[in-house]
């Protein structure tokens, strides 16, 4: 047996794991254990659970979606390259038609049928309903196979040297040990990789925390329109910095979003400074003619910690519209018209540690590459990768930096991910700005 694999599960003596295992009964061991049930751990699970592999998915909230749905970030950016031909396939597609498929959506006419048959400038968006959506991604996973524990968080993994044998967790119940041959880190700020020991990158966060909020003028607004999401008219809060950290205030600091310390000082700062902002408005209309309908149930931190992979996806002249040989999905810049990339399987492994992947936020990424990368769709698509790279690992018993591309690709392209993109949809003189003539930005505060 390769000694690296995620099968060598040969064990010594009297480790930590041990211990808590022995003291907490031990649980089952799964094939696939899911850190973190955000839009990213989800897609990883799915695709897990798809090629018959037995995956627990564990998320400490009360509900699947992480900063899509408990985040109130409920804006899938654009999937497509801004003249009409869609990018984002896969289970990004996937989610996005059934994360409207019940709730409200702002998808434009020309995309509602599947790609338009004629150029547009329409892009491929849409908000939805975070709630609903939160509830059917929970149902979807649940009948698929994926055995989900809400209210149960990773505290640490259990290492044996580089390999991981499991993870504890706490839930009610206490600390648990839970085995497992893969664990996938979907956790947004590399929570597993970090305690295993693996080399990640790290980024300070604009002061950003946005609730929704409605009005009694929203509300006759939702009515006069028939439009049940006009109800929470905009985004409402203290922090309302951009992605690019335009107007951050000079006496915020950078939110690391790494300790419970700083979630904390960060959370207690955006509320302090959102009563501040509602007792202005209670001045000025009245008490009792609005109400901060959703509050974000997690930190909005766009990028925390990501993993130093065997490859990083950059931002820059000589990455777009690169073809990479070991592509697991193409992707589209959203803020960008035109702008193609294709995302290297390395940014969601490193050599060495033989049974540990990740995904979404934490996909190994520099400077406005992390931005490009961790934007929902393609959060989903290297989600949907790190399942079947984990899945395929199990199946050819190596190591996950070890496993067949080609195979991995053919069986993502098999799913109707679009692993490279076609040449035809390369620009004329290969264009390339940043913040420059082809800025696009689309609604929101990416
Ligand atoms: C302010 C802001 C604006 C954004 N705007 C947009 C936008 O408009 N459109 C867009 O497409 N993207 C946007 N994004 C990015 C996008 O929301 C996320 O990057 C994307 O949803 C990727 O999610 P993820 O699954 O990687 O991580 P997350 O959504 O962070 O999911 C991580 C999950 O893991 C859980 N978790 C964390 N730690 C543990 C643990 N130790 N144990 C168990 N569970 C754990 C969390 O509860 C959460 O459910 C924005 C992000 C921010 C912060």
């Amino acid at each position: 047996m390769n000694d690296t694999s995620p099968n060598a599960a040969e064990t010594p003596e009297g480790t930590e794991a041990d211990v808590v295992c022995h003291a907490r009964g031990g649980a089952r061991e799964f094939d696939v254990i899911v850190a973190g049930g955000g839009l990213a751990g989800c897609a990883a699970a799915l695709q897990a659970a798809r090629r018959g592999k037995s995956v627990l998915l564990l998320e400490k909230s009360n509900a699947l979606g992480g900063l899509a749905t408990i985040g109130l970030i409920n804006l899938f950016v654009p999937m497509c390259n801004g003249l009409g031909k869609q990018i984002c396939f896969g289970m990004a597609d996937e989610f996005l038609r059934d994360s409207i498929a019940l709730g409200y959506d702002t998808l434009p006419p020309e995309w509602r049928d599947g790609e338009p048959a004629a150029p547009t400038h329409a892009r491929l968006v849409t908000r939805f309903s975070p709630w609903i959506y939160a509830m059917q991604l929970g149902e979807k996973l649940s009948a698929e196979g994926v055995e989900i524990l809400f209210d149960c968080a990773v505290a640490q993994p259990v290492m044996d040297g580089s390999r991981v044998r499991g993870v504890v967790t706490l839930g009610k119940e206490g600390l648990r040990f839970r085995p497992a041959r893969i664990v996938v880190d979907a956790t947004g700020d590399a929570d597993i990789l970090r305690a295993a020991g693996t080399p990640v990158r790290t980024r300070g966060n604009y002061h950003t925390w946005l609730t929704y909020l409605a009005t009694l003028e929203s509300c006759a607004r939702a009515a006069e329109e028939g439009r049940i999401g006009a109800v929470y008219g905009s985004h409402f809060g203290a922090g309302t910095v951009n992605l690019y950290g335009d107007e951050q205030p000079a006496d915020v600091p950078l939110w690391s979003g790494l300790t419970a310390e700083n979630v904390s000082a960060y959370l207690l700062r955006n509320h302090r400074e959102t009563l501040g902002k509602l007792r202005a408005l209670a001045a000025e209309r009245g008490r009792g003619t609005f109400d901060i309908a959703q509050i974000p149930m997690m930190p909005q931190l766009r990028t925390t910690a990501c993993l130093d992979g065997d490859a990083v996806f950059r931002y820059g002249e000589d990455t777009v519209y690169r073809h990479e040989p070991d592509s697991i999905c193409a992707i589209n810049d959203f803020e960008h018209r035109c702008h193609l990339f294709e995302v290297p399987y390395g940014t969601i492994c490193r050599r060495g540690w033989p049974n540990l992947l990740t995904a979404g936020r934490s996909a190994s990424a520099d400077g406005f590459g992390w931005d490009v990368l961790r934007v929902i769709p393609p959060a989903i698509l290297t989600g949907q990768a790190a399942g079947e790279a984990a899945a395929l690992a199990l199946d050819e018993n190596r190591a996950v930096s070890d496993v067949t591309v080609g195979t991995l690709q053919r069986r993502l392209e098999e799913d109707r991910v679009m692993v490279h993109f076609p040449d035809s949809y390369i620009p004329e003189g290969r264009p390339f700005s940043f913040r420059g003539a082809t800025h696009q930005s689309a609604p929101g505060h990416f």
